[in-house]
């Protein structure tokens, strides 16, 4: 396939106001990028460039990927994304050819942000056990396409990652990933901010608690939470289906009559 028909952007929609908790992270990413693309006079004059590169760590499913589209959403620039095992994977033997129309890409429509999700896949240390030639090979063509953008804030590269100890150094030097900022696991009240963004349209039962809900899900990812709620919109809808079957209606009446009921989720 051709690499630069296959380099897709997206225009995300993402808000700040979507991303329940990291309250801090959101501030730190506005500071860097949002202010000094909206108010570019004022940061010339100081001589402060945006960051070219921004490296977000931590566990797994916290939203990286959703403030990596936050920030796009906010400056008004395309989103490009790739996975780092998908460089190999889809791009065997053109890895650092997709590196390159992925930036190529970027400056033809900027403002644009790139993002690198678990870049620690592409991006091993060089010579260590797990780097190889291989890894080499790309990780100097992502340097050197970091080091060719400009800082104007006109093409921005987000990179995600679960393991930070295992990134080239090279990557986090000044004027390439040099802002680092960890994504914590939310705690009980970004638990809670969670739960009420990914229930916002749903239709509650009176009796649901999402202070209860957010109080005994410790440990749980962002994701985990959406997964949970998805999950209690779907137990609610089958509920309702066995009792209509269990009532003598065939699927389709009680597909119907479901239509019909107004229906209010539970999470018990
Ligand atoms: P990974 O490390 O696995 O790539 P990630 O940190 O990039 O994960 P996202 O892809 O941003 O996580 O989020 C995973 C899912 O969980 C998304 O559907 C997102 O909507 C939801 N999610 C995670 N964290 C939050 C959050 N803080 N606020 C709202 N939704 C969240």
């Amino acid at each position: 396939p051709s690499a630069m028909r296959e380099v897709l952007v997206e225009v995300p929609k993402v808000h700040w106001d979507d991303i329940g908790g990291l309250d801090e992270v959101k501030l730190e990413l506005k500071e860097a990028v949002e202010w000094p693309i909206k108010n570019k006079k004022i940061y010339e004059k100081l001589g402060i460039d945006p960051p070219k590169g921004i490296l977000l760590y931590g566990p797994p499913g916290t939203g990286k990927t959703l403030l990596a589209k936050a920030v796009a959403t906010e400056i008004g620039a395309n989103f490009i994304a790739i996975k780092g095992p998908e460089i190999f994977s889809k791009w065997f033997g053109e890895s650092e050819k997709m590196i390159r129309e992925m930036f190529r890409k970027a400056k033809q429509v900027a403002p644009a942000v790139i993002f690198f999700d678990e870049i620690d896949a592409i991006a091993p240390r060089r010579g260590s056990s797990i780097g190889t030639n291989v890894y080499d090979s790309i990780v100097n063509q992502l340097l050197a396409e970091m080091d060719g953008i400009t800082t104007r804030g006109d093409v921005i590269v987000i990179a995600a990652t679960n393991r930070p100890d295992i990134i080239d150094p090279a990557l986090l030097r000044p004027g390439r990933f040099d802002r680092i900022i960890y994504i914590p696991p939310p705690d009980y009240k970004a638990r809670l901010e969670i739960l009420k963004i990914k229930t916002r349209n749903m239709p509650l039962a009176p009796d649901v608690n999402l202070e209860e809900i957010a109080r005994i899900t410790e440990g749980y990812s962002g994701a985990d939470l959406e997964l949970l709620v998805k999950e209690a919109a779907i137990n609610r809808i089958r509920l309702s289906y066995e009792l209509k079957r269990k009532q003598g209606l065939n699927e389709e009446e009680a597909l119907k009559e479901l239509g019909k009921e107004d229906i209010k989720i539970t999470m018990d």
